[in-house]
């Protein structure tokens, strides 16, 4: 049976998806998922101390609002619960393919058809949509003699709750958005742990993470509209910050400070403090918050190494300048396959058009949705919707008011809808252009770029802005053919 949509990943993006999708009076798709659990990255990253740091009121479904978030701030196994709850609200489970991995995406032409090659069988589809999200592979260091390490090497998305860190030496690669959770749990178990530090990041205290107080539960169980008044306020909260990040750089200069004085506060000793003072402005990388890294930076049984990795043998990390450091366990928090997703490699469109050149080359694109040469195809987190100040779910609701239409003119019409050409040269020349003008144009490097240095992740403005692009399907802006 052809499919009408074939959703891949069942994280938020494609859990969304089908939601909308269903309440637009779609029927037959289904969400095919690698894993045996619904959830993306939420499902797939429990190193300990996994959190999110956008909060849970944001940080979750418009139309899914959960009263109960026992933090303000929740940790990893709460969110994962509220997807499996969303899932079971909308009866989403029966929808989705579990252990089904997407191995190759094609176009067929001449059937109008997306042909989909899975490790359980073939199927085809009439639209795809692509919700396998940004941070789904993780990305192994790629340092010489890696493969030597005689003890166990973990990444932080790929935790193995098994291994006992008690009394252990363990190396740490990495002080970004997870590793800087990380630490702090596992700095009292571990006999030492050295923190290989290649960037120093901008860290904030956490002035707002707390558990929820019952009188707040039952006021957003029971008072219309408070839960929602309370997501706004937060929402644009975040885009004040958003407002300094894409046109008053200068006003970063408030939180850089604060963040100095929170860093001299914290780190006393001179070395280690300057060590960990970050030399780009704040926010052209991801800015941390935690009130318990620069604690167990300062640890008797922690050592932060800035010298420089040159290669990893059986016993440790020796670095540029001849130290070998023992360790027995290597923990990479090391980030993501995200400007290089494999999923982009796998999908073929019109003329043997090849996804990934979308990310990696100059291949237009439209809202950071579609693509030309794809007909009837669309992504969820494609380029330039990731976000570093507001929270990635609003990106994704904004995405499928355009997806949706989309989706239901070409099943009603029996059409084929790809972007015009123009149209999505337009969009990403307009897109490239503003980069250059916000903090992520200051000079940085992180997984917001690609290979040539272009800003290929980030929605390089405010969000509302984005909400106002993806209104709607707009027929005028696309190649029909009936
Ligand atoms: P990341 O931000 O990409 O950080 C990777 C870290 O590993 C960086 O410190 C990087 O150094 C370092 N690194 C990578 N390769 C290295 C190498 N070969 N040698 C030495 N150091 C190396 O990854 P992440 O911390 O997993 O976070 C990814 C994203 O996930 C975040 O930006 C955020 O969007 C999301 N996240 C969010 C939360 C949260 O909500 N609190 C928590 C975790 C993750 P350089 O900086 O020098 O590249």
């Amino acid at each position: 049976m052809t499919l009408n949509v074939a959703i891949i990943g069942s994280g938020f993006g494609g859990l969304a998806a089908s939601i909308k999708l269903r309440k637009a009076g779609i029927d037959n798709f289904v969400m095919f998922e690698r894993a045996s659990e619904l959830g993306g990255t939420w499902r797939d990253n429990t190193y300990p101390g996994c959190r999110c740091d956008v909060a849970s009121n944001l940080y979750s479904l418009s139309f899914a609002r959960n009263p109960n978030w026992t933090n303000s701030y929740s940790y990893q196994p709460e969110i994962q619960q509220y997807l499996l709850d969303v899932a079971k609200k909308f009866r989403l489970r029966d929808l989705i393919k579990f252990n089904h991995e997407v191995l190759d995406i094609t176009y067929n032409a001449d059937k109008k058809l997306w042909d989909l090659k899975t490790n359980h069988g073939d199927f085809e589809a009439r639209n795809v949509i692509l919700a396998a999200g940004g941070l789904a592979e993780a990305r192994l260091p790629n340092i010489d003699g890696i493969d030597s390490f005689s003890g166990k090497i973990m990444h932080t998305a790929r935790w193995d709750s098994s291994v006992d860190l008690q009394g252990k030496r363990v190396a740490m690669i990495g002080t970004g958005a997870s590793a800087i959770q990380t630490i702090p749990e596992i700095v009292p178990l571990v006999s030492h742990l050295d923190v290989f530090q290649r960037t120093a990041s901008w860290v904030l205290p956490h002035m707002q993470g707390h558990p929820v107080k019952k009188w707040t539960t039952l006021a957003y169980r029971f008072i219309p509209g408070a839960q929602k008044i309370v997501r706004t306020v937060g929402y644009w909260r975040r885009e004040m910050l958003g407002l300094a990040f894409v046109k008053k750089i200068e006003k970063l200069q408030v939180g850089m400070d604060g963040a100095k004085l929170f860093r001299d506060l914290m780190v006393t000793d001179p070395v280690l403090n300057a060590k960990l003072t970050p030399d780009y402005t704040m926010g052209c990388k991801r800015i941390l918050i935690s009130n318990s890294f620069y604690p167990a930076m300062v640890q008797p049984n922690v050592d932060l190494i800035t010298e420089g990795i040159d290669r990893i043998e059986a016993n440790g990390i020796r670095t540029k300048d001849g130290v070998l450091h023992e360790a027995e366990i290597l923990i990479c928090a090391t980030g993501f396959y995200v400007t290089d997703s494999p999923l982009g490699r796998k999908v073929h469109g019109l003329d043997n058009a090849l996804l990934a050149d979308s990310y990696m080359g100059d291949m237009a694109n439209y809202l950071g949705s579609s693509f030309s040469k794809f007909p009837n195809l669309f992504m969820m987190g494609g380029p330039n919707t990731s976000l570093g100040h507001n929270s990635i779910v609003f990106m994704h609701e904004s995405q499928l008011n355009y997806i949706v239409p989309a989706v239901k003119f070409a099943l009603k019409k029996h059409a084929v809808i790809s972007p015009k050409e123009a149209m999505a040269v337009e969009w990403t020349k307009t897109i490239r252009a503003k980069t250059p003008h916000t903090v992520w144009g200051t000079g940085c490097t992180s997984w917001y770029l690609n290979a040539s240095g272009e800003n290929t992740t980030v929605w390089p403005d405010q969000t509302f802005k984005f909400r106002q692009l993806t209104r709607g399907f707009k027929k005028q802006d696309h190649d029909i053919t009936v």
